[in-house]
This record gives C-alpha cells, sequence and structure tokens, in this order.
C-alpha cells in the first residue's frame, strides 16, 4: 500500500468509527449509514487511492469531471459514483448516463430532463429532492427554511414522483456553514422533520434516505438520521483551489 492510499485508509476508517459511534448513541443501526467519500476538484490519483483505501462510493460535483473519473476508474467492480453538485440542465445527459445517484435534484425542470434522457439510456435513476432548509440565496433546491410552507412543495415533488425515469429515494441538505458541527443540528433535524411530512403526506413515495453532513458536521447528521454522509477534505485532504467555471 502506497503512502497516499495508507494515508486515506486511516482517515477512512476513523471516519466510519465515528459515524458507528453517532449512530449507536442515537441507537441506530450503523448498517444504515453510507460513507460517500467526495472527490470532487481531487486528481485520478487521488480518486483510485481512496477506492484502494476502501471507499465504495465517491461523490463528485461537476458532471464531466466526474464523468472523465468514471470512465477510468469506473470498471472496479463494487463501486458506485454519485453526483452531489447543482447539475446544470445541459449537463442532465452526463449525469442520466453515467451516475448510479443523484444527490442534488433542485428543480422539476431538471427532473423532466433527466427522466427524457434516462428513458432514452434505457434507465431509471434514482434520485434525491435537495432542499434548503437554511433560506440562504446560494444554496441550492426548494426553499424549505419556512415550516407553514412546506404544502406548497407537494405538487413539484407529486409530478416528480409520477416520472418513470426518475426515482425519489430520499431527501438531502446542505445547511448554512456553521462555527461548529452542533450549528447543524437544529437544520439537520428540519430536514428529517420535512421528510416525515412527505411521507405522510405522499406514502407511495420512497423516502429512505437522507443525505446529510460533510466533514465538518458528519456525525451530527448521522445522530440526527442521516444515512447518506458526504464527506471530503476530512479524508482525502484539501481540494486544489481550481475554480470551476459556471459552465462546469
Ligand atoms: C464539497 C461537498 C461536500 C464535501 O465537503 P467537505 O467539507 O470537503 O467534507 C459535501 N457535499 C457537497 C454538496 C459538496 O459540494
Amino acid at each position: 500500500m502506497n503512502l497516499l492510499v495508507s494515508s486515506i485508509r486511516e482517515k477512512y476508517l476513523h471516519a466510519l468509527d465515528q459515524i458507528a459511534t453517532a449512530a449507536r448513541k442515537s441507537n441506530r443501526d450503523p448498517n444504515e449509514v453510507r460513507l460517500v467519500v467526495v472527490t470532487k476538484s481531487q486528481p485520478l490519483e487521488v480518486a483510485q487511492a481512496a477506492i484502494e483505501a476502501g471507499a465504495r462510493i465517491l461523490g463528485e460535483n461537476y458532471p464531466e469531471e466526474g464523468v472523465t473519473k468514471i470512465q477510468s476508474l469506473g470498471n472496479q467492480t463494487g463501486v458506485e459514483w454519485h453526483m452531489i453538485g447543482h447539475v446544470q440542465s445541459r449537463k442532465a445527459r452526463l449525469v442520466a448516463d453515467h451516475f448510479a445517484l443523484l444527490h442534488s435534484l433542485d428543480s422539476l425542470n431538471l427532473a423532466q430532463r433527466l427522466n427524457r434522457f434516462a428513458g432514452e439510456a434505457n434507465r431509471i435513476l434514482p434520485i434525491l429532492l435537495e432542499f434548503n432548509v437554511g433560506g440562504e440565496e446560494s444554496k441550492g433546491g426548494w426553499d424549505a427554511s419556512d415550516e407553514s410552507t412546506w404544502d406548497s412543495l407537494l405538487p413539484d415533488v407529486s409530478t416528480i414522483l409520477d416520472l418513470p425515469h426518475v426515482q425519489i429515494r430520499g431527501l438531502m441538505s446542505m445547511p448554512p456553514l456553521g462555527n461548529d458541527a452542533e450549528d447543524s443540528r437544529r437544520f439537520f433535524y428540519q430536514v428529517r422533520r420535512l421528510r416525515e411530512r412527505l411521507a405522510d403526506q405522499l406514502p407511495g413515495g420512497d423516502w429512505r434516505e437522507l443525505s446529510m453532513g460533510t466533514s465538518l458536521d458528519y456525525a451530527v447528521a448521522v445522530e440526527e438520521g442521516a444515512t447518506l454522509v458526504r464527506v471530503g477534505t476530512a479524508i482525502v485532504g484539501e481540494r486544489s483551489k481550481r475554480r470551476h467555471t459556471p459552465e462546469e
């Protein structure tokens, strides 16, 4: 095992350990939680090393960068690639063709495009609905910061539920960046409550997944019910500072 792999492995195992501890603390089965290792803006060697270190799910933010990695590394058995960043409508086909799960579905229009492309590719794309529970302008997702307006989300969600080639599996959220992991707790709790509301109003859907928690706060996210945590820097280190253009 080379140095890069063993250094990533140590941090990967530590993260699994933190997840298990947090799960037990809230009386959950640690096996309910899956760890997505976020390799966005990391070179191919880092993604390869993460796989050798044991990562089974890799998360990418930019469709083209992700597809390049999938085409180089994607034939390794048991490895899944998830798209976790905002998808521009003209990148929808790349996502529909190549990714195992889209965490960040953030509009009805994108859902309809993905549905069309997934249909053409003869597949069903599993997706999570992204909700913005912090109400920040800069964040994607349906605005769900005000609980009294949650019912207004139902028409879009039920339209998406009826699309044959995208399949809702749950919710995703990216709360405001706090100074401390505990700052995120109330937002994670809101996401879990929103899931309960949707499951109650639209019981035909599959609401099992909650994708929430990053390097800073994934343990708190697990305590609040996360089934997928998205951890980058705490496992694979700092990303390159290369700026992505809005087109990416
Ligand atoms: C970059 C990113 C992450 C990982 O963030 P880290 O702080 O590196 O753990 C998780 N989720 C999304 C949506 C991201 O864009």
